[in-house]
């Protein structure tokens, strides 16, 4: 990044970095530079402090139910019902926007461990809700995508 940071400024002490608008009001590179640059070193930072992650390595304790080369479910520290677990893919994944058509059969791996374990848990037959959230208005909080597998009552619609 540092000698990213360093190639870009060489280029722009190469070139005019102050440009006029029509308008007469100058925009300047150097100024729109360092915003994105903060933008993404803060993205960086946000994104570093996976806490799902740290599940995946165990830096943090979690009641592990099911676990594979590439998923990982445990239980929610915050049951909204008898049965909720969260089941994750060990590589991060911010959001759903952030999926990539190649993780598509990675998306599938988690539905089907959501019904394995449904089945475990004894939930099966008589149902169970799976849902995964996006963002602030879909009431993400923990941006490290996971499918939330909730049964053991009946389930209302819609959802809060
Ligand atoms: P979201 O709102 O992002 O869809 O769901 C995040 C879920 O993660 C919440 O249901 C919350 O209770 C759960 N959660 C947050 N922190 C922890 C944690 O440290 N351990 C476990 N097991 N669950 C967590």
């Amino acid at each position: 990044m540092t000698a990213f940071v360093k190639d870009f400024r060489g280029d722009l002490n190469g070139i005019e970095n102050k440009i006029t608008h029509g308008s007469g009001v100058f925009i300047d590179l150097e100024s729109i530079f360092s915003a994105w640059c903060f933008s993404h070193m803060l993205k960086e930072i946000v994104l570093s402090d996976d806490l799902f992650l740290k599940i995946v390595s165990r830096e943090i304790p979690a009641d592990i139910v099911y676990e594979t080369s590439s998923v990982l479910a445990f239980r929610d520290i915050n049951p909204q019902a008898p049965v909720h677990i969260l089941i994750i893919p060990k590589i991060r994944i911010p959001t759903i926007n952030d999926l990539r058509s190649q993780q598509s059969e990675l998306l599938g791996k988690l539905f089907l461990a959501a019904a394995e374990i449904a089945r475990d848990e004894g939930i099966s037959k008589d149902g169970y809700r799976v849902v995964m959230n996006c963002n602030e208005a879909g009431g993400q909080m923990v941006y490290h995508i996971h499918l939330h597998l909730l049964g053991g009552r009946q389930m209302t619609w819609p959802p809060g």
